[in-house]
């Protein structure tokens, strides 16, 4: 249970931001970005992919509290804003363990959204392009529903994530809950995990160590690669307008192929 007195000591009486997962890459941008314009951050992560260097660098900011603990668990705090970002994400890190994973992103919702609820509390949920699956229609708009196998390796992330999608909008129609529901694509940046298993990832450790560059296939295939500062701005953005009705895609628009990014 998070300690509300303890952390309001000093008489300041403004309810933080509460940002979980924000030890990991994305979370602890946000957290920076929102510490940059004033603002005091909760962060509750519990490090199981977060890490403690991201956590250093913030808790060098006074308005910033950290509490180690999952999102399975059910907590109370007064917050304001409340932005979730606790789940792994990439696939190495959530087939480690996949019913951890698939806890994560629906207790997770279930908690923070019952958090919300109780607070009056805006609620930011950092969904993925993950939701559309194995896509028949591209580039996908958020009219489309995906092509998600439920049962395969991939499912505790995508089903996890779909799931959360649901479960926001339930306490949006029935609660009345405020919500944001983000659809994130790939994104890169400074503090990514070094084992992340990502094609930026694996391709800068592999051109700084003078190995080989792994791209699979042709390298025809193609993606599009945000920069975290891009995708923290369009968060914000995307937080702060009147309108949170229907989920929206973020990312870089422009596609470049797998090989193009080996080259570069
Ligand atoms: N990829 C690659 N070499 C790597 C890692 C990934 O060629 O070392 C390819 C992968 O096959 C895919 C693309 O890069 O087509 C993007 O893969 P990634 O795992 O980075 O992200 P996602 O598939 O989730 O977009």
């Amino acid at each position: 249970m998070i300690d509300l007195l303890e952390r309001r000591k000093g008489g300041d009486m403004t309810h933080p931001i509460l940002i979980t997962g924000g030890a990991g890459f994305i979370g602890s941008h946000l957290c920076e970005k929102l510490l940059d314009n004033g603002n005091k951050v909760l962060c509750v992560d519990d490090l199981s992919t977060g890490n403690n260097a991201n956590l250093k660098r913030l808790l060098k900011y006074k308005n910033f509290k950290f509490e180690k603990q999952s999102v399975c668990t059910p907590f109370d705090a007064e917050v304001g804003d409340v932005y979730n970002l606790a789940c792994p994400a990439s696939p190495l890190a959530f087939q480690k363990d996949p019913i951890s994973t698939t806890k994560t992103a629906v207790l997770g919702a279930i908690n923070l959204l019952d958090l919300s609820l109780k607070s009056g509390s805006k609620i930011f949920q950092a969904s993925t392009s993950e939701v559309y699956g194995d896509p028949e229609v591209h580039p996908q708009p958020e009219w489309y529903w995906g092509n998600v196998n439920p049962i395969g390796r991939r499912a505790c992330y995508d089903e996890g994530k779909r799931c959360a999608e649901s479960l926001f909008f339930d306490y949006q129609r029935i609660h009345k809950v405020e919500i944001r529901v983000a659809r994130i694509f790939n994104t890169y940046g400074p503090h990514m995990h070094i084992n992340d298993g990502r094609a930026v990832c694996n391709f800068i450790t592999q051109a700084l160590r003078n190995d080989p560059i792994t791209v699979f296939g042709a390298g025809d295939q193609t993606r599009s690669f945000c920069y975290v500062d891009d995708l923290v701005d369009g968060i914000l953005c995307y937080m702060n307008q009147p309108d949170g009705n229907s989920p929206t895609n973020i990312g870089n628009p422009t596609e470049i192929t797998i090989a193009e990014l080996a080259d570069l």
